[in-house]
C-alpha cells in the first residue's frame, strides 16, 4: 500500500548508515527479559556502577545555583581548564582552553572532527576489528573508511609497515583507539612512536587519537597518547576523550577534543550553530569529577573492580573448549573467536558466522553477546565484563554449558 509520504527522499548520507547491530541485540534480549527469560547481558558498552555520589551532588548543587543557560559554544572556561590540566597531568600534554571542545560525548566529538576535515572521498585509515561507529561518522561526512586488518597475533596491534601500506595521496586521518573497543588491545609507548616515524613521512594527514578507555588498562601496561611522539605528531593528532567510561558518565554526555587552535577554532564555530553548546550541568558534574580528589579514588576503584572481572572471565574462558581468546590489557571487552563452529549446525542453523552464533547464543544458551560482524571481524563475538560478578559467573556457566554440549 503506497503511504502518503512515498515520494519524500531521504538523503542518501542519511539513508546508507548502518543500523546498530548492538542495538539490536540488546533490544532483543531486553524483550526476552521482559518475557520472563532470565537471559545474561554481555553486550553492555558502559560501566554497571551508578555515576559517583560526588559528581551527582555537583549536578545538584549547579541547579541550585541557576547554572541552567547557554554556556559557550567550547564549553565553561573552568572546565576547559581542568581538562587541559588533566591532560598535563595524566598524559604529559601541554593544552590552553582555547584548543580544547567539550561536546555531548566522545561520540559527538569524534563527529565534528570528522566533519571539521574530511572533504568528500578523503580515506580515514581504520584498524579492525573497530569500533562500529568510526566508519560510520566518516561516511557521514563523505569520506571513504579504509580498514586495516589486525590478528590476535599481534594483539590487534595496527604494524607500522601496515599503516604505511594503507596510505595513499587521499589520506586524509588515521583513526587509533587504545584501549580499544572491541578488541582491549592497548598500544604501547614504543608501538605508537613506531606509527609515528611512518606518520611523520606524510604530512597531510591527521591522527584521531580516541582515548575513551584510557583508565582501563592492567597487567603494568600504561596509556600512551601518540600526540606525546613529537611536536609534530602533537599538532596534527585530536585527541578524543570523555567522561563515559571513567567515570560512570554515559548518561550526562560530555566528551571533548584537544587539538590545534585552527582546528578547535573551526569544530567550536560548526558545534555553535549545531549543538550550542553541551549541557550546562553535566559540565559542572564533569568539572568536579575531574577536580575532585573524589574522582581519582573512584577511577583507581574502577580499574581494580574491572581487573577482578577481567581475570575471572579469562580463567574460565581458558577451560572452555571450542572457542579462543587472548586476554585484553585494557577497556572491559573480550574478543572471543567463535572461528571452529563456522559451518556446523547446531539446533537447525548452519554457522555462518558470528551473527549466527550471537542469535543461537540467545535463543538456546540464554546469554547475549555481541557478533563481530559489527566489527568487522565475523569470526568473534564480545564479551564485555561490564557486568556484576555473579552475572559474569552465570552466564559463562550458560557458555560453558552450551559449548560443552556441541
Ligand atoms: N569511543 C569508543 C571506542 C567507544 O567505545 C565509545 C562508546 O562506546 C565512545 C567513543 C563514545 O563515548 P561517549 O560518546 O559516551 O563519550
Amino acid at each position: 500500500m503506497s503511504k502518503s509520504y512515498d515520494k519524500l527522499t531521504i538523503a542518501k548520507r542519511t539513508a546508507n548508515i548502518a543500523p546498530s547491530l548492538t542495538l539490536a541485540i540488546t533490544a532483543k534480549a531486553k524483550k526476552m527479559q521482559a518475557d520472563g527469560i532470565k537471559v545474561i547481558g554481555f553486550g553492555a558498552g558502559e560501566p554497571d556502577f551508578n555515576t559517583p555520589d560526588f559528581i551527582i551532588a555537583a549536578a545538584k548543587k549547579a541547579l541550585d545555583e541557576g547554572h541552567t543557560k547557554y554556556t559557550p559554544s567550547a564549553g565553561i572556561f573552568t572546565l576547559r581548564q581542568a581538562i587541559c590540566a588533566k591532560l598535563n597531568k595524566d598524559n604529559g600534554l601541554g593544552y590552553t582552553p582555547d584548543q580544547i571542545v567539550v561536546s555531548n560525548g566522545a561520540k559527538h566529538s569524534l563527529h565534528n572532527v570528522c566533519q571539521a576535515i574530511l572533504e568528500d572521498g578523503d580515506e580515514v585509515i581504520i584498524s579492525a576489528p573497530y569500533w562500529l561507529t568510526y566508519p560510520e561518522l566518516v561516511q557521514i561526512a563523505g569520506g571513504k573508511p579504509v580498514f586495516v586488518e589486525t590478528t590476535a597475533d599481534s594483539g590487534f596491534i595496527m604494524t607500522p609497515m601496515q599503516l604505511e601500506k594503507a596510505i595513499t595521496k587521499k589520506t586524509k586521518a588515521v583513526i587509533i583507539n587504545s584501549p580499544s573497543n572491541p578488541t582491549g588491545g592497548v598500544y604501547s609507548e614504543n608501538d605508537l612512536r613506531d606509527l609515528a616515524r611512518v606518520l611523520e613521512r606524510h604530512p597531510g594527514v591527521y591522527v584521531i587519537s580516541d582515548e575513551i578507555y584510557e583508565k582501563l588498562v592492567y597487567d603494568g601496561k600504561k596509556h600512551f597518547s601518540i600526540a606525546n611522539a613529537s611536536k609534530d605528531l602533537y599538532d596534527r593528532t585530536i585527541v578524543v576523550n570523555g567522561m563515559s567510561k571513567a567515570y560512570s558518565m554515559t548518561g550526562w554526555r560530555i566528551g571533548y577534543t584537544a587539538s590545534n587552535v585552527s582546528l578547535a577554532t573551526a569544530i567550536d564555530n560548526m558545534q555553535s550553530h549545531t549543538t550550542s553548546n553541551p549541557n550546562s550541568i553535566a559540565q559542572y558534574a564533569a568539572l568536579e569529577a575531574l577536580t575532585s580528589a573524589e574522582g581519582d579514588k573512584f577511577l583507581t576503584k574502577l580499574t581494580k573492580t574491572f581487573n577482578e572481572r577481567r581475570k575471572v572471565m579469562a580463567e574460565r574462558l581458558s577451560k572452555m573448549p571450542v572457542i579462543s581468546y587472548i586476554t585484553p590489557n585494557g577497556a572491559f571487552y573480550f574478543m572471543v573467536n567463535i572461528g571452529m563452529l563456522k559451518g556446523k549446525t547446531i539446533g537447525g542453523i548452519k554457522i555462518n558466522g558470528a551473527q549466527d552464533v550471537a542469535e543461537i547464543l540467545l535463543t538456546q544458551a540464554e546469554i547475549a553477546v555481541i557478533p563481530g560482524e559489527a566489527f568487522g571481524a565475523g569470526d568473534y563475538i564480545r564479551l564485555s565484563y561490564a557486568l556484576s560478578p555473579e552475572d559474569i559467573e552465570k552466564g559463562l556457566d550458560k557458555l560453558e554449558k552450551f559449548l560443552r554440549n556441541i
